[in-house]
């Protein structure tokens, strides 16, 4: 690729001080190299965002909400650009890479809806007493690999809405969308406002620990996420942590076999399961497992597995060749303990391809049901008594999302109920909206992404009390 990707620091888009290589995982080669920052550069990057805090706070919210509202129209505009980047660097299917980038614009505008308000918590004879809620100053976004746009956008719009300035650092395998991202954001936003750098794994640690960062939004592993809340512990900075989930999905006895399978198969597949709340296992009645494990496998063999930039692509390659190779270890746990019903072996050709994966009759210990795969492999378990099954689905570490499936929209809401996640959909997967904050239970998160509530981690609130009389 020709293009000369630039850093964005203090407003000007700087080369790195080293440079890297990007891989097309659909071909498994080079395809363009990425500036990398220097430890030096990250430091300069935290000082621009630190000196344009001042400035950039103290704009009315309304201005703040404009210049937002130009970055969604131009995420808009430039959207076909930005996808055909996405399926290159990251590998999805060049239709899910369009609905991506057009998500950062729907983020964007979703979040410029809200507002951050003062209330007055008391105002009588004796007191007068007004929470206000302020920037925190500089926000640290770091972004994994499997959404690098849209997860960003999480970040980045309330971020900025609310005030702060931000050092972007996106996953070292997907660099190239945000250092896009980082141009047109030179264009809108003030100098040292937005900051992009991009590293080899290797900035992170020393991003997180920087005494000038105020708080830490972080999507990405449950064990790196460890090490990112360590971190803040130094400074006690703010964190968000969105981190990894085992997305269970229960299907009840009165569903639909063939539609809810489609519907769960979908849930399971889209960017090749890659995606913290893919389903990740499925807990299926007695009487319907055959038939429901029969239409996952038909569903499974009839996808059309390539390069994202083929037309006709469904299922696109495994993102990196560390993930690709985790996956090869699982498939192979998958043949040993359990009866693979579709897929089952890597493909035998260039890039980081794995089918997609229907296993059948494997018990709760193995690996693929214990831990998330992340990626397109399909465990399918057998339940008769559905507290039973609630009871081993709560058994994970894990609590981001689930699914739970049924005639009786009652019911299955009141199963939803009882499953220990930050969101529970009934009858369809995955919807996730700038109005509804996203969150994690147990070792899947902290604090909240999206919504009102996402908003408000990006300020600290200050209790004002004025004596009366
Ligand atoms: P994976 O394990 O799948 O590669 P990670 O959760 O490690 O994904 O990566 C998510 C993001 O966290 C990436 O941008 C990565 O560079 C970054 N990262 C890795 N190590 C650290 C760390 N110690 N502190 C902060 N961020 C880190």
């Amino acid at each position: 690729m020709d293009k000369n990707f630039k850093l964005l620091i203090n407003g000007q888009l700087v080369s790195g001080d080293m440079s890297m290589p990007v891989i097309n995982p659909a071909t498994g080669a080079e395809f363009a190299q990425s500036p990398r920052a220097s430890q030096k550069q990250l430091d300069e990057a935290v000082r621009a965002a630190k000196a344009a805090f001042p400035a950039w706070s103290l704009r009315p919210i309304g201005e703040r909400r404009e210049l937002l509202l130009s970055l969604a129209s131009e995420m808009e505009r430039r959207a076909p650009e930005f996808a055909a980047l996405l399926t290159k660097e990251q590998g999805k299917p060049s239709n899910q890479a369009m609905f991506e980038c057009l998500g950062c614009a729907y983020i964007a505008r979703g979040i410029s809806q809200f507002t951050i308000e003062s209330s007055v918590l008391q105002d009588d004879e004796t007191k007068r007493v007004v929470e206000y809620r302020q920037p925190l100053g500089v926000v640290a976004a770091i972004t994994p690999w499997n959404f690098p746009l849209i997860l960003l956008f999480n970040k980045l719009a309330p971020a900025l809405l609310a005030g702060n300035t931000l050092v972007i650092k996106p996953a070292p395998t997907t660099p190239l969308t945000s250092l896009l991202l980082g141009e047109v954001c030179a264009d809108i936003f003030p100098r040292g406002v937005v900051n992009v750098i991009a590293d080899a794994n290797d900035l992170g640690a020393a991003l997180t620990q920087h005494p000038d960062v105020a708080k830490i939004a972080f999507t990405g592993s449950t064990a790196t996420g460890m090490k990112v809340m360590s971190s803040a512990a130094s400074g006690i900075k703010r964190v968000t942590l969105e981190l990894g989930g085992n997305d269970a999905a229960l299907v009840l006895e009165d569903a639909d076999v063939a539609e809810t399978a489609r519907k769960v198969f979908d849930g399971a597949m889209l960017n090749a399961g890659q995606i913290c709340v893919a389903i990740k296992r499925v807990y299926v009645p007695d009487e319907m497992y055959d038939a429901f494990c029969a239409e996952l496998a038909r569903l499974a063999i009839e996808m059309v597995v390539g390069d994202g930039d083929a037309p006709a692509t469904q299922l696109g390659p495994i993102q990196n060749r560390a993930q690709f190779e985790k996956l090869c270890d699982l498939l192979a746990v998958s043949r040993r303990e359990g009866n693979v019903i579709a897929g089952g072996e890597p493909l035998a050709r260039a890039g980081y391809f794995i089918p997609p994966t229907i296993v059948r009759d494997i018990p709760d210990s193995a690996e693929i049901v214990q831990e998330e795969q992340f990626g397109p492999i399909l465990p399918v378990l057998k339940y008769s008594d559905v507290s039973d099954a609630i009871r081993r689905i709560n058994e994970s570490k894990y609590g981001l999302g689930a699914t739970v499936w049924g005639k009786s929209v009652a019911r299955a809401e009141a199963v939803a109920l009882c499953i220990d996640s930050g969101s529970i959909w009934v009858n369809k997967h995955m919807d996730i909206a700038p109005n509804l904050p996203f969150r994690g239970f147990k070792q899947s998160g902290l604090g909240a992404e999206l919504g009102q509530a996402g908003l408000d981690e990006y300020t600290q609130a200050k209790v004002v009390n004025v004596a009366r009389g």
